[in-house]
């Protein structure tokens, strides 16, 4: 009787420590896809896998993933759609037209409006720029 106990828990001890990469690789693989990186790219079991508990770490220090369409675009902001209310047509090959409310302005001390920046006093109330 006591054979079969001892046996049975050599079975689940044998189990748990060839089932615990396993369990890092799983733990890790979820840490990573978190980090919105795509299943393609996601090496997350192999760092658990073999490295356990170091490869937890490993992942858990992970960048959160960047589309590289999404980078692009942040680095050629000549893409419209990167532009509050921006989806009107882009003209290849010339400079981007900032829109209008992107260009300079000075705010009135005494009333609070937006004047271009070229005029001297304020177009809503007449208070002189300084
Ligand atoms: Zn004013």
């Amino acid at each position: 009787m006591e054979e079969i106990f001892a046996v049975g828990f050599a079975a689940v001890y044998l189990l748990i420590i060839l089932g615990m990469p396993f369990v890092w690789g799983f733990v890790c693989r979820k840490i990573v896809s978190d980090k919105g990186y795509p299943g393609n790219m996601n090496h997350g079991f192999l760092w658990g896998f073999f490295l356990g508990l170091i490869g937890v770490i490993v992942c858990a220090c992970k960048q959160n993933y960047v589309d590289p369409m999404l980078y692009m675009n942040n680095m050629y902001p000549r893409y419209p759609q990167n532009y509050p209310g921006g989806t009107q047509p882009v003209n290849y090959g010339q400079e981007y037209q900032q829109p209008q409310s992107y260009q300079p302005v000075w705010v009135c001390r005494s009333c609070g409006a937006h004047n271009p920046a070229d005029g001297n006093f304020c177009s809503h109330c007449g208070t002189p720029r300084e």
